[in-house]
């Protein structure tokens, strides 16, 4: 017990105790004890209510009641826990002040959203970049408000690792990068970042290859009309010449594929994200006829067999899926050696449809593999050179891959030969029945 409740006590006994003597002088004994426990009653009730004025009363906050006994302490106390609760609340409010002018400085779209995607908080860029309001879009689902598929598809997909590119919904000309965490309580803050700057930058890569590639064209085929003129009367020239003939004719046709693989790139990149899914492709005829082109490029120098599933047909854009299998089918030629075996398959495990082209060839170091789809990337550069490689057929096959919702999957060890595996998902799987497949071949 506190020296205050043993002083509060002593009070009251000595209350009594004065009570108990005037009361035996005065031969009024209950009386008195009566008045005295009125009077111990009264002074407390007049105590508690100057606390609870003090309490209730704003103004009265920093001018706390003049307390005897256990009331004076209890007074301290709420005044010293008072005191520290503003402090506090002040500390926070000032924070807040700061988070919020330090969120409208931002030049970046930043909006927190619920489970079910709710808006509960957004920044004056998002209403800039996003065309959001606060208050009145606050509780309203965001895919009520931005209703681009690509953005309700990445939203709703969950795999947020990559930032989707989209083009702001009030304004055309500007581009966003859109890019969502989640935390807290299932909740997720989305952030986009106006990346149109970049954007143009990459678009004027992307034509200045294209017009270079284009212009490059002509010239080129001109040239290769005249050497294939010479080298058809290379008899008339000397050894030496005929040789330097061949040659650039070699170099020629090199430089000429590098160009169409360029153009092949630039259009891809032009294509937007999707390959169109209007039309189911006839993927067992383009992987028969691949395996005839590949008997033709290996001039039996290979094994070659493939395994092909007759009903299985893929939405999408047959002339980029046949440049990307054949890039995969000559790759797998190119760097076998003679003698070598390779299996081209076709099939689906029940879900989605699976390509694989399986080599015993020369293998790649694992370290190679994670580049292998950059452009220009090369293992041994005068291989693939001599090969007639343009060091542009594997980014080909990726962007097809991704326009296609598919992975590229690369195994490989060098000297115990390779695997590449196209993964189609089931959305763009087809199964077509025997007849309607011979009749549509
Ligand atoms: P390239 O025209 O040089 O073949 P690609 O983009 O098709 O260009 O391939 C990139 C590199 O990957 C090649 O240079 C080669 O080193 C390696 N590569 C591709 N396919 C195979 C394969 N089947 N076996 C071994 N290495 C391969």
């Amino acid at each position: 017990m506190t020296r205050a409740w043993l002083a509060e006590l002593g009070r009251v006994a000595l209350i009594l105790l004065a009570a108990l003597v005037l009361g035996l002088i005065a031969g009024q004994l209950v009386w008195m004890l009566f008045a005295g426990l009125l009077f111990a009653l009264g002074f407390h009730l007049y105590q508690l209510y100057r606390v609870h004025r003090w309490i209730t009363q704003a103004e009265d906050r920093d001018n706390p009641p003049d307390a005897m006994g256990v009331w004076g302490e209890l007074v301290d106390s709420l005044y010293r826990f008072g005191k520290r609760h503003r402090k506090r609340k002040e500390r926070l409010a000032s924070l807040l002040d700061r988070f919020n002018e330090f969120t409208s400085a931002m030049p970046d779209a930043t909006v927190v959203i619920g489970p079910n995607n709710e808006i509960r908080w957004l920044n004056e860029a998002a209403t800039a970049l996003l065309g959001l309001n606060s208050p009145q879009d606050m509780g309203v689902r965001l895919t009520n408000l931005i209703r681009h598929p690509d953005f309700i598809a990445y939203l709703s997909g969950g795999d947020y690792h990559e930032p989707l590119e989209l083009t702001s919904p009030v304004h055309d000309d500007v581009r966003l990068s859109v890019r969502i965490v989640p935390f807290g309580n299932h909740e997720r803050l989305l952030a986009a970042r106006d990346i149109s700057y970049l954007y143009r930058i990459e678009q004027m890569r992307r034509d200045f290859v294209a017009n270079v590639s284009h212009e490059l064209r002509t010239p080129l085929t001109v040239l290769m009309g005249y050497l294939e003129t010479f080298v058809d009367m290379e008899e008339e020239f000397p050894p030496p010449l005929q040789r330097s003939l061949s040659h650039m004719q070699g170099q020629a046709t090199r430089m000429q594929g590098i160009i169409e693989d360029l153009l092949m790139l630039s259009r891809l990149d032009g294509e937007g994200p999707h390959a169109s899914e209007q039309s189911a492709v006839a993927i067992p005829g383009l992987v028969s006829a691949l395996r005839e082109d590949a008997q033709a490029l290996s001039a039996g120098g290979h094994k070659i067999d493939a395994e092909i599933d007759e009903t299985l047909w893929l939405r999408g854009d047959a002339k980029e899926l046949h440049s990307a299998f054949a890039n995969l089918v000559s790759n797998a030629v190119r760097y076998t050696p003679q003698g070598g075996k390779i299996v081209l398959r076709w099939t689906s495990d029940g879900a989605g449809a699976t390509f694989e082209v399986r080599d015993s060839g020369i293998g790649i170091d694992p370290e190679h593999i994670p580049r292998l789809t950059e452009r220009f990337y090369r293992v041994n550069k005068d291989r693939s050179r001599d090969t007639g490689g343009t060091g542009l057929g594997l980014a080909i096959v990726k962007h097809v891959m991704q326009r296609h919702g598919a992975r590229l999957i690369i195994r490989s060890k060098p000297g115990e030969g390779s695997v590449f595996v196209c993964l189609f998902p089931p959305a763009r799987v087809v199964r077509k029945t025997q007849e309607v497949q011979t009749a549509s071949t």
